[in-house]
């Protein structure tokens, strides 16, 4: 650390004494930035991601849809409230493991492993107290371990995103292994496109993370 301000960049100073109730993501000026670096049909031009090895689709052709103007406020997602919450009514049969805190559901048909994690009670993830967040982690290396145990298993990809649904799920994906296409953030878009995994492979696969779930019971 030299203490010295990089360019273009505030030095850290300043940044701390402006605090929490200036900082802003000014989303109309984010809005018109984009539109004025669109190009002459109105669109901006495809990032570097299309040139990836990894990106699914081919260049040609390939062209952004028309930015949208931001809706605000944004309408309520599914399931927001606890009292209509469809997430909390599901009884625990619809889930392939339970506990007395989590519900792990795995989804037929896939086309990559898939499973999503819900804790019991509703709420999101920045609802979640500090012994639940604790408990969140845990659970998630749990999970992802039992996944990643399972041959043929390259790497398991843990993703919230959070924008359909009020109840907290947290999503592991697992990347078949020496599929390096599949590499990153492109891989959700590849399951898109790839045919179902056979019923016994998929109900096999399952069954190993549940055994191991079990065996790690507290
Ligand atoms: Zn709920």
């Amino acid at each position: 650390m030299t203490g010295e301000a990089r360019p273009g960049r505030a030095p850290a100073a300043d940044h701390t004494a402006q605090g929490p109730d200036v900082a802003r993501l000014d989303v109309p000026a984010l809005v018109a930035r984009a539109r004025a670096a669109a190009g002459p049909d109105g669109r901006l031009a495809p990032g570097d991601v299309v040139g990836w090895d990894t990106f699914p689709f081919e260049r040609e052709g390939l062209r952004l849809r028309d930015l949208v103007d931001p809706t605000t406020p944004e309408p309520p997602r599914s399931d927001e409230a606890a009292e209509t919450c469809r997430r909390c009514a599901r009884p625990d049969g619809d889930f392939t493991w339970t506990d007395d805190t989590w519900r792990l559901h795995a989804p037929a048909p896939v086309t990559l492993p898939t499973l999503i994690l819900d804790p019991r009670a509703h709420g999101d993830l920045g609802d979640l107290d500090d012994e639940a967040a604790g408990a969140l982690g845990r659970m998630i290396v749990r999970v992802e371990r039992a996944l990643a145990a399972v041959p043929g298993v390259g790497r398991v990809h843990v993703h919230r995103w959070g924008d359909g649904n009020g109840h907290l799920h947290v999503f592991f994906f697992a990347r078949p292994e020496g599929m390096l296409q599949l590499r990153g953030l492109v891989m959700p878009l590849w399951a898109q496109h790839l045919p179902p995994l056979p019923d016994a492979e998929w109900d096999a696969i399952v069954a190993s993370v549940v055994a191991r779930l079990d065996a790690g019971r507290a």
